[in-house]
């Protein structure tokens, strides 16, 4: 989180615009309601409209499309798996972002089995709110215990690996 996979996410969409490389999709699981439902809007405010998608059936959807860009895919059930490689088969185009790793530090294993399967990952950095080194996970500051729970800045917090140990010692 904070880390500009979004951002870059949407980067990627435009650059396909211009080039014309065909009709792209966004796509947000329905659960992510955060700051809106019609629309992928990142930290920074920067927003495209998305389809938004249950966890089923995006094989179904996207028929004319030719670019799919899936924002959040951490928050999907497992079948969107079996959904992306049918796109893939078809000769769609593809970008997911997500998180690799939930508040505790343990790999979603969407992301994971994503990062196996994809022909290129860029893994994307937030800054420590303690110390302002790169951080790569999520602290939560008030843990419910939920893995799937979306939040934004009032939620979870970057961590570099040193302060996340930290937190989360014993
Ligand atoms: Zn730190």
């Amino acid at each position: 989180m904070f880390s500009g996979k979004t951002s870059a996410l949407i980067q990627q969409g435009e650059r396909y615009l211009r080039k014309k490389a065909g009709k792209v999709l966004y796509v947000k699981p329905a659960i992510d309601e955060r700051y809106s439902k019609s629309e992928i809007v990142t930290h920074s405010g920067i927003k495209v409209d998305a389809t938004v998608m249950p966890s089923f059936g995006l094989i179904y959807t996207v028929g004319e499309y030719d670019i799919i860009l899936i924002d959040e895919v951490q928050f999907f059930e497992k079948t969107i798996l079996e959904d992306i490689k049918a796109l893939l088969r078809k000769g769609k185009i593809v970008h997911v972002a997500g998180l690799d790793m939930d508040f505790k530090g343990e790999p979603f294993e969407i992301t994971t089995y994503l990062m196996g399967i994809a022909d290129e990952v860029n893994k994307f950095r937030a800054v420590c709110e303690e110390c302002g080194e790169d951080a790569t996970f999520s602290y939560k500051m008030k843990d419910n215990g939920e893995r799937i729970d979306v939040g934004g800045a009032e939620s979870y917090s970057p961590r570099c690996r040193k302060c996340f140990n930290k937190i989360n010692k014993g």
